[in-house]
């Protein structure tokens, strides 16, 4: 099965992507991962998509799609969720194209639908492991020890990209540059299921397993 998991910052891909990786024994590839791999690693793309990411905006389309159609090329030929890739509608028919020239295509796009005010809510409280990437939130999803991851015992961190006028920026590029992906998709007669994840996300899980459970079964 090969998904792409669209929302907004906040919405709850990576948690719900970890979710169910093993189930449906997909490869998890997030584009937001990956890239923060590449800074780590002090790579040309790191530091050319640095400022991009810090300040909210998006990292330009050329780099984003090489990067993630070599992830792609490079991983398991089974199947995949991609998680923040596509975030333009460039980027999509791109990753179509690519597909297509290996004779594949996406199966299923999953839209996570959470309102703006709830999604900054999330992301302001959002603590962060800067070696393991586990993701915490300060009253939602607490660490065992407060400040300190529960996997490698490092001190947790706000992403600069979490502060919330970035936040508000991100918002913004969501709106105007990755809402449209959904419609791209309702277009090229893609399955798009919209689902409400303004609840928890055990509630989302148990949506998007019904939905893969009935494609996993035709
Ligand atoms: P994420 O962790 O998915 O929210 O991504 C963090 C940041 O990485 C985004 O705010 C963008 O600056 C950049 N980024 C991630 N994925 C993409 C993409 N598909 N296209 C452009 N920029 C991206």
């Amino acid at each position: 099965m090969r998904i792409v998991l669209l929302g907004a910052p906040g919405a709850g891909k990576g948690t719900q992507c970890k979710r169910i990786v093993g189930k449906y024994s997909l490869a998890h590839m997030s584009s937001g991962d990956i890239l923060r791999q590449e800074r780590a690693n002090g790579t040309d793309l790191g530091k050319e998509a640095q400022g991009y990411m810090d300040s909210g905006a998006l990292v330009p389309d050329e780099l984003i799609v090489a990067m993630m159609v070599k992830a792609i090329n490079e991983g398991p030929s089974e199947g995949f969720i991609l998680d923040g890739f596509p975030r333009t509608v460039n980027q999509a028919s791109e990753l179509d194209k690519s597909l297509a020239a290996n004779g594949k295509k996406i199966d299923v796009v999953l839209n996570l639908e959470v309102n703006d005010q709830i999604i900054a809510e999330r992301m302001g409280g959002r603590r962060s492991c800067p070696k393991c990437g586990a993701v915490y939130h300060l009253t939602n999803l607490k660490p065992k020890v407060d400040g300190v991851c529960d996997e490698d015992g490092e001190t947790l961190i706000q992403r600069p990209d979490d502060n919330l006028d970035v936040v508000k920026k991100r918002l913004e590029t969501y709106h105007e540059q990755t809402k449209p992906v959904v419609g791209y998709y309702k277009k090229s007669g893609v399955s798009v299921h919209d689902i409400d994840a303004n609840h928890g996300a055990d509630a989302v899980d148990v949506v998007i397993c019904g939905i893969l459970d009935k494609i996993s079964a035709s």
